[in-house]
């Protein structure tokens, strides 16, 4: 887009709110912060933003028809008709508190605002400045406390009827396993989340006899997470290369199901158990061969993100492209 105009990409999380000035190319000028307020039933979220954007403006002595328009990617489920949100526990916004993020920021600061959800976003924001290469067919799937994910077919974000497209954390894995927090059993969420990671760990452990540091540490009752077990992997831990193998069978699977559906050019894997890097994929990679058609074997290719945070506000700000 040729404009001097700029955007605001805005990522809400649980515990902060980041902000960015882009320019309509995606070019990050100037970016801060703040704590997320969720007392009060997350009654101060939307008027602090409103606040900081609009101190942030005076600050740099910037005015609101200066800018094409404002994105926000938000946990909870949006209405995009309705430009509102609900169901966002960690901001305490439950199903019977609706808010209204559209309507009252685009008053508030005078700038036009656009709104998604915070899985979608990043994978807008991987796609568009990160490891999807403005691709305009990329599949994201973040391992981070859960699984998430966002779907960009034919250049459009995929949302679905109700906005569960792109759900690939609740993909079915193992019909007998774990119980998920959707009230399914065996989610992909279930063995491939950081937690997720650590309750493969476990059972792996209780069947295991031989030697391994990292059945010891589960036998002592230390606390281990999944950068433990990825650690312990690659010094050949024969237990944590057990447990990798087990969640990348499960990954390789859902991804793999994935791909034989929409043959995007990239899935782009981030999250922060995606910090195992190279060690991750590849071992990801050796079960989506196995699970892929040909024809999306050679042309579906998976790749680590490279935002890591700023995918979310960088997304953000692409809705207003988007949406223009
Ligand atoms: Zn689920």
């Amino acid at each position: 887009m040729t404009t001097n105009k700029k955007l605001i990409g805005v990522d809400l999380g649980g515990t902060t709110i980041k902000f960015s000035i882009l320019t309509a190319d995606g070019e990050v000028q100037q970016k801060w912060s703040q704590e997320t307020n969720v007392l009060s039933e997350g009654n101060f979220i939307i008027p602090d933003i409103i606040e900081s954007i609009n101190h942030h403006l005076d600050l740099y002595k910037m005015s609101a028809d200066e800018f094409i328009g404002i994105g926000m990617g938000t946990p909870g489920g949006v209405n995009r008709k309705e430009g509102s949100v609900s169901g966002a526990f960690n901001l305490n916004w439950n199903e019977n508190h609706k808010v209204f993020p559209v309507r009252d920021i685009t008053e508030g600061t005078g700038i036009k605002t656009y709104l998604e959800n915070d899985a979608n976003v990043a994978a807008l924001g991987e796609k568009w400045k990160g490891a999807g290469n403005n691709s305009d067919n990329v599949v994201f799937v973040t391992l981070g406390t859960g699984v998430g994910g966002g779907v960009i077919l034919n250049g459009k974000l995929v949302t679905g009827i109700a906005g569960g497209a792109g759900e690939i954390g609740h993909i079915t894995v193992d019909p007998k396993g774990y119980d998920c927090n959707c009230g399914k059993k065996g989610c992909l969420e279930t063995v491939a989340s950081a937690t997720g990671i650590v309750r493969v760990a476990r059972d792996l452990a209780e069947e295991y006899s031989g030697d391994s540091k990292l059945k010891s540490m589960l036998d002592d009752g230390e606390d281990i997470s999944a950068k433990d077990v990825y650690d312990l992997a690659k010094v050949d831990d024969v237990l944590a290369l057990k447990v990798v193998d087990k969640v990348s069978m499960y990954l390789g699977l859902a991804l793999g199901n994935v791909a034989n559906t929409l043959n995007p050019e990239f899935i782009v894997v981030g999250g922060g158990v995606s910090a195992a890097g190279d060690f991750l994929l590849e071992h990801i990679n050796e079960y989506f061969l196995k699970y892929t058609f040909p024809l999306v074997k050679e042309t579906t290719k998976l790749k680590l993100a490279t935002l890591g945070n700023g995918a979310g506000v960088i997304g953000a700000a692409s809705l207003v492209i988007e949406g223009e």
